[in-house]
Parts: C-alpha cells; structure tokens; sequence
C-alpha cells in the first residue's frame, strides 16, 4: 500500500503519521521526491483501514499495491534509482559501460584487458573470479587470487570491479569488491540474497536463465527486504527453443523493468547471444531501448579464453562497439 502526502505536509505531521503506522506492525518506506513524498508500507496491510488514512488531512491519496514487489516497485519510489560506486553512477540518466573478461586468468590478462577498456570508454571492470561452470572438470576460475589480481587490476586504472559470489561463505573475501555479482544461476539462492541485503555493497542481479521478470524483482525485493537498496538489475538472455544463439536477449525486459521498477536495468549481449559477431546489434538494440548500462565479455585473446571466448570480443572489437552504443546513446537524446 502506498500514501501520497500532500505537498504542505510538515515533517512533524509526517514523522506523527509515520509512528501512528508503524505501531500497526507496518514498515514504513519512505520515498522523497521532487514533487510528492510517498509512504510506502510494507506488512500486514488488510488492517489499514484505507477510508481513515486517506481521509487524514496530510494524506493525498492512498492506493493498494497489487504487485507482490514492493519496494522495488515504482509506486513505491517513482523517481529512478541511482546507483553509486565512487564516482560511477548507473541509473537515472547515468550510463554504464561494463567490459572485461569472462575470467580472470593471469595479472598480465586482467591488467591488459583493463586498461584496453578503460582507454575504450568502459567506467567499470569486470572479470570472474569465482565460475559457475555447467561441467565440474571445466576452469572453476582463481577464485581468491582471482580477486587479488582484480583489484590488482583496479590500483592500475582505477577502474571499479565487479565480480561474481557463488557461495555466501565467502563473503569476506569481497570487501574490496565494488559490486558483487550474483549470477543467472543464483538468481533464487534466497540464503544469498538475504545476506546480501544486510551489506551495503551494490548488487547486480542478473535474470535466472528461466525466470520471470517478476521472479526477478522478488529476487531484488529479497536484497531490498534486509535494507540494501543498492540493486542493477540485469537482463543476459533467457532460454527459448532457439538454439542458434546461446540465449535469447529480451530486449522488451529493458522497458518493462523500467516501467515496473525503479532500480537501473543494464543488458548483457554477452552471454545473451554466446557470440562475439552478435554483441555489437544486440548492445544498440538495448541501448535503443533505454538501458542504463551494458555488460561485455572482453578478452586480450579470444581464441585462447578459459572461459566464454566465442562470445569475447578482443579489445579491438570492443572500442568500435563502445563507439556504436555511445552513438545509440546520442541519437536518442
Ligand atoms: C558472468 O557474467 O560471468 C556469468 C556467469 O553470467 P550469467 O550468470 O549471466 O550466466
Ligand atoms: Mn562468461
């Protein structure tokens, strides 16, 4: 349920109304915004008594929230969210160029490929450290040294790192990670995300590889539940009967994630298409189609890649990519 306060509202009638709420056992959300400030309330909603709260002479309007999604809803927070890391911002108009390689695999790799993207536009690094591999015999990444050289990597361009938790135990390993990654195969590891909400530390949550966009936002609603509220959501394909491309990208989950939520959205080519020739039409495709940033597998040798090297571009191929979504990106402006 939400309630939309009336612009004159004082913040002791605000703050008064607040504890009268939450002495009902509700939790109180509260989004300020340029126009309006809105309560949105989270709990055992059916004993509010809706004819009451919107008769209060502070209260605008009152409306139930149908979605089970709440406070990713965009009823709940209209204006977008901006996430933060340093001095990159993603969401609200800010855009987010992501690019490094599908593993890290030696500091040479990681520092090469770094600083090829940086010098390419890229405003933040990725690199996997800790690999959800389909097969147990295929390279299960460095794991802790993997995490090492990326932030090896991150002293040497100053580039901000994201990178995958497969297992919450090792969380501690990922304080100087800037954004942690969970990814498609994790996506309703409920235990993970609830611990992930007790951090700080921005989330991308990449869409599981047969879920709902709805399934996706309760994903973020699990994060956001336990207060963290720093959420990229991210779009990498999902499974259809097609099987000439990896994934399926869908393009359409970009606006409707927007429509429905306020959490930046950033598309994944990469892993949607599982073909490097198919990274640059499916990036303009969900950049034309309003995403806050986009994630690209990037490798110094494709050829010779642990992990993913159909789908890498070498840095070369990169550049001209960064140059066509920077492109899209003005075109629509
Ligand atoms: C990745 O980004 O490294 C990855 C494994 O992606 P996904 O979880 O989308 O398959
Ligand atoms: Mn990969």
């Amino acid at each position: 349920m939400i309630a939309v306060l009336k612009r004159d509202t004082t913040p002791e009638q605000k703050e008064h109304l607040i504890q009268w709420l939450k002495r009902m056992n509700l939790d109180v959300h509260v989004s300020h915004g340029e126009q309006v400030t809105i309560l949105g309330l989270v709990g055992d909603t059916s004993r509010v008594d809706m004819e009451l709260l919107t008769s209060l002479e502070i209260v605008d309007t009152v409306k139930r929230v149908s979605e089970p999604f709440k406070q990713a809803n965009r009823k709940f927070h209209p204006e977008d969210t901006v996430v933060e890391i340093g001095d990159v911002k993603i969401g609200g108009g800010h855009f987010a160029m992501i690019a490094g390689p599908c593993s890290v695999e030696s500091e040479e790799q990681i520092i090469e490929v770094a600083q090829a993207v940086k010098a390419s536009g890229a405003t933040i690094l990725r690199g996997g450290a800790f690999k959800p591999r389909t097969s147990p015999y295929a390279f299960q990444g460095l794991k802790g040294e993997g995490l090492r050289l990326l932030l090896e990597a991150k002293k040497a361009t100053g580039l901000p790192i994201v990178t995958e938790i497969m297992n919450i135990k090792t969380l501690d390993m990922f304080e100087d990670v800037d954004i942690i990654q969970v990814g498609a195969r994790n996506m309703q590891n409920f235990d993970l995300l609830q611990e992930l909400g007790k951090t700080h530390k921005p989330v991308l949550l990449k869409r599981g590889l047969a879920n709902t966009l709805q399934e996706l936002l309760m994903s973020a609603e699990y994060i956001m539940s336990e207060g963290n509220e720093n959420i990229i959501l991210c779009e990498r394909g999902i499974r259809t009967f097609e099987t000439y491309t990896r994934n399926t990208l869908d393009v359409s989950a970009i606006p409707v994630l927007h429509e429905l939520s306020h959490l930046p959205v950033v598309a994944d080519p990469s892993h949607a298409t599982g073909k490097s020739k198919l990274v640059a039409p499916m990036a303009a495709a969900a950049v034309a189609a309003g995403a806050d940033g986009i994630m690209i597998e990037v490798h110094n040798n494709p050829s010779c890649a642990l992990c993913d090297g159909a789908q890498s571009l070498t840095p070369a191929q990169f550049d001209q990519v960064s140059r066509k979504i920077l492109a899209v990106r003005e075109a629509l402006l």
